[in-house]
């Protein structure tokens, strides 16, 4: 699933194409994009929207338009944007803009959601289901203290949660955690001061490094011109079941949290 990198990744590539453009014509062809609402009407009332900005909110990418209205899209499991997606399998939308180029909305698996909020809607929607964003300046080591002391979850869990932080998901949790030094099942409010600052560092650097490399293809995601991320070829722990720890060479254990599978360090803390 693309989690904050993947659709960081997507937001820079295709928000060129769209800002400042109009819908000219808007096609789509999926109920289950739109539900409950019909795919025709939110189709009807996305044309001749001017797009003003497209930002980005945890694993949300957010289409503004100058009329106030936001374009909520959620990629899910396979979700992707392409531009000038002519000849692609598993179209289920397809924007034409005023300048005569399109942007297709391709999903294989079908999870992913589109959601037209009118003004004012849209920060109390997120609000309800995000927490904070983990690239900002205001997010800090306290602060991530604040969302998990006194939580007995597992680590992994609460920061899977969105709600402690927006925009990590199975990948980059795994990946921040064998950064930090810290084992995935410890319970979230049992970490020191020194834990929680390493903690903070490192998920800010696993997540830069996947937004350095475009994102980890693993299966279907790709960029809006349809190529790779390169992110999974430098994974310190996800998927390296049996493979050597880069730090202190032991072999990489798995064991599922949350119904999750998650690789770790067996050595830790002393890793
Ligand atoms: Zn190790």
């Amino acid at each position: 699933m693309p989690e904050l990198p993947e659709v960081e990744t997507v937001r820079r590539a295709i928000a060129p194409a769209l800002e400042g453009r109009r819908l000219e014509h808007v096609e789509i062809s999926d109920m289950r994009l739109t539900r409950p609402e019909d795919p025709l009407v939110v189709a009807a009332e996305l044309t001749g929207e001017r797009v003003e900005h497209v930002d980005r909110r945890g694993k949300y990418l957010i289409v503004r338009f100058a009329s106030g209205r936001a374009l909520l899209i959620h990629l899910r499991m396979t979700g992707n944007l392409l531009r000038d997606p002519a000849g692609s399998s598993h179209l289920r939308a397809l924007l034409r803009l005023d300048d005569g180029t399109e942007v297709g909305y391709r999903d294989v698996r079908r999870f992913g959601t589109w959601l037209l909020l009118e003004p004012g809607e849209l920060e109390p929607y997120l609000g309800e289901r995000l927490g904070e964003e983990p690239l900002v300046a205001a997010f800090t080591a306290k602060g991530l203290g604040e969302r998990l002391e006194r939580r007995r979850a597992p680590l992994k869990a609460a920061l899977l949660d969105q709600r402690t932080l927006a925009g990590l998901g199975n990948i980059y949790v795994d990946e921040a955690l064998w950064h930090a030094r810290l084992h995935p099942l410890r319970p979230a409010g049992s970490l020191d001061r020194d834990e929680l600052r390493r903690l903070h560092r490192a998920i800010r650097k696993a997540l830069e490094l996947g937004i350095a490399r475009q994102g980890s293809t693993l299966s279907t995601y790709r960029l809006p011109d349809g190529s790779s991320g390169s992110m999974q070829k430098e994974f310190k722990a996800y998927g390296r079941t049996d493979e050597p720890c880069d730090r202190c060479g032991t072999l990489l254990a798995k064991t599922r949290v949350g119904g999750r599978g998650t690789w770790y360090c067996p050595t830790l803390p002393s890793c």
